[in-house]
């Protein structure tokens, strides 16, 4: 019986718009009780829209748009797409970069007409390259912070020149699935690259306050490791390329079909529908499958 049974739940999955990567996994979702839930791209939509340009004083917002967007346009970060589209909308043509370079969960770094451009975390900007912001757009950063949104830094000339910022909305079904989680036994937490502010403000929006944020892409996988210390049982749902250590370090690695290649990879699931219900869906279907099992 145990063949057939099996059968049926990876082809009732298949229905569901659920990927199984085989039967093995069925057990680990019966013992699962923790959920972690990557921000961006996972209970957000991830599609980021430019909201508000903030130029130092002496610089004009189209200085600042042509070189945070031309800086930009060689990364693939949701962040740094939106930034690009929305200079495009606004400059009329946007310089091509001397060279790029960016470091995963911090930003990017490119020479521009011979000037070294950075654009990335603020916090990435003082620690890591003594830039602190003036009190002008430490001030706009509070004020676009504590409605939610992702600021980004940007200077050029070792000083900074601006600030921007983004935003992203959280997906439709993404608080009825924290319900459903709640109900399958399943404690939610949410882990992000992104700031305190921003993430408890998602949080707060979809009824999680366990907030991990901050984490650099690195550091994702020792947090499901130190739940996983704690004698939890951690299922982890994302959909980037910095969650896929997280994905394959979680005892139930669960990618968002929308996601890159490497978390899909990484992952013991894939959820064809971009939202969070189809993982409760999975974490149900599997656990009566393995009932009729037994
Ligand atoms: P998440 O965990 O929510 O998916 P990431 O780890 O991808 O977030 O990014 C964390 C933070 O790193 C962002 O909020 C942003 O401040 C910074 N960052 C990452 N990539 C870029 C980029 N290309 N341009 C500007 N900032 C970036
Ligand atoms: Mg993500």
């Amino acid at each position: 019986a145990t063949p057939t049974a099996l059968l049926v739940g990876t082809g009732r999955g298949a229905q569901l718009g659920i990927l199984i990567k085989g039967p093995q996994i069925l057990e680990s979702t019966r013992r699962v009780d923790t959920i972690v839930l990557d921000k961006t791209g996972t209970v957000t939509t991830g599609h980021m829209t430019l909201v508000a340009v903030h130029p130092n004083r002496n610089v004009t917002e189209e200085e600042l748009l042509a070189f945070a967007g031309a800086a930009e346009s060689g990364s693939e970060h949701p962040i740094a797409r939106s930034i690009v589209t929305g200079a495009q909308t606004r400059v009329v043509s946007l310089p091509k970069p001397e060279s790029f370079s960016s470091t995963a969960g911090l930003g990017v770094q490119a020479v521009i007409d011979g000037r070294i451009v950075l654009v990335g975390r603020p916090s990435w900007l003082s620690e890591h390259w003594s830039i602190e912001l003036p009190a002008n757009l430490q001030f706009a950063l509070s004020a676009c912070e504590s409605q939610g949104q992702t600021v980004v830094a940007v200077a050029w000339d070792g000083q900074a020149q601006g600030i921007l910022a983004v935003s992203d909305v959280v997906k439709g079904s993404s608080a009825a699935a924290i319900e459903e989680f709640r109900r399958l036994g399943l404690q939610p937490v949410l882990l992000t690259g992104d700031n305190e502010t921003v993430a408890r403000a998602v949080g707060a929006e979809i009824g999680v306050t366990d907030v991990r944020a901050g984490v650099l892409p690195a550091e994702k996988a020792a947090v499901i490791r130190e739940l996983q210390s704690e004698g939890r049982v951690v299922a982890m749902v994302g959909d980037g390329v910095n969650d896929a250590v997280a994905l394959a370090t979680a005892d139930l690695g669960i990618a968002m079909g929308t996601g890159t290649d490497v978390a899909i990879e990484a992952s013991d699931l894939t959820l064809i529908r971009a939202d969070l219900v189809a993982a409760a869906d999975a974490i149900r279907l599997s656990r009566r499958t393995l009932a009729t099992i037994k």
